[in-house]
């Protein structure tokens, strides 16, 4: 059916421990191609691993604002790691980067800083970006707005649908995953009903996002069909309509 998982985390122990059986199921589910992103130096590198070893993942590489560390508190983010594993490994995004309000202790100044400075990692690679965002819509808009040359997507989007719409006019795409399979997620469904059909993308957060059916910490890419499903309802098209049209999404953002 050739369902793109734009967003699992297969480098991770649940996931990596038993990639083949994995896979298998996501093949059975329609799922034939997956993004990993990375979140720090060590799990971007891992993906890059996986990107050279399969040819169906590609690989994302960045910094995450829960993996900002005393290191970046104390001196500043440095970029060139990531730069220089760029240069080497083709990553075909930098992610999961973005600002994250709902940690318990963190720095708004440093996760700002932070994410500005891959912002221009992605601007100098020519690469989109892989959004991570909770709880600082408002100020990720402002963030990006000042980086026009950069698109990407907004992952496991929640702000609702007129957020949506500022992300969308920047040039965003949005990602959808086990959210819009729950009946009562309201903002979700309904950001889902107003993103152009060029701009949606399917994707899971495996193992940690959860769905309807399946529990947080145990979903898998093949659990990408379910969201495919639920859009196609929501949306009134046929699943193949859906998975084209995704699919379709998926490469353009991600040709790298
Ligand atoms: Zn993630």
């Amino acid at each position: 059916m050739g369902i793109v998982d734009t967003h699992c985390h297969l480098t991770d122990a649940p996931l990596f421990r038993n990639l083949d059986g994995v896979m298998e199921r996501a093949a059975a589910a329609g799922v034939d191609r997956f993004v990993v992103p990375g979140y720090d130096l060590a799990s971007s590198r891992s993906a890059c691993r996986l990107a050279a070893a399969h040819p169906q993942i590609k690989a994302a590489i960045g910094l995450h604002p829960a993996w900002i560390g005393a290191v970046e508190v104390t001196s500043g983010f440095s970029p060139e790691p990531f730069r220089q594993m760029a240069r080497l490994r083709h990553p075909v995004a930098i992610g999961e980067i973005g600002l994250d309000y709902a940690l318990e202790d963190f720095s708004t100044t440093v996760q700002a800083a932070v994410l500005e400075t891959q912002l221009e990692l992605a601007a100098l690679l020519s690469l989109p970006v892989i959004i991570h965002c909770r709880r600082a819509f408002e100020l990720l808009y402002l963030i990006l707005r000042k980086f026009s040359g950069v698109t990407g997507v907004i992952h496991a989007y929640g702000g609702g649908p007129k957020l949506a719409e500022k992300f969308l006019a920047l040039g965003y795409y949005i990602g959808f995953g086990g959210g819009v399979t729950r009946p009562n997620a309201k903002k979700v469904r309904e950001t889902a009903l107003i993103v152009p059909p060029d701009r949606i993308l399917l994707e899971t957060d495996a193992p940690y996002i959860g769905s309807h059916t399946v529990l947080k910490g145990e979903s898998e890419p093949k659990d990408c069909l379910a969201a495919a499903q639920s859009l196609a309802e929501l949306r009134g098209l046929s699943l193949a309509e859906t998975v084209a049209m995704t699919t379709a999404n998926a490469e353009t953002l991600f040709s790298g």
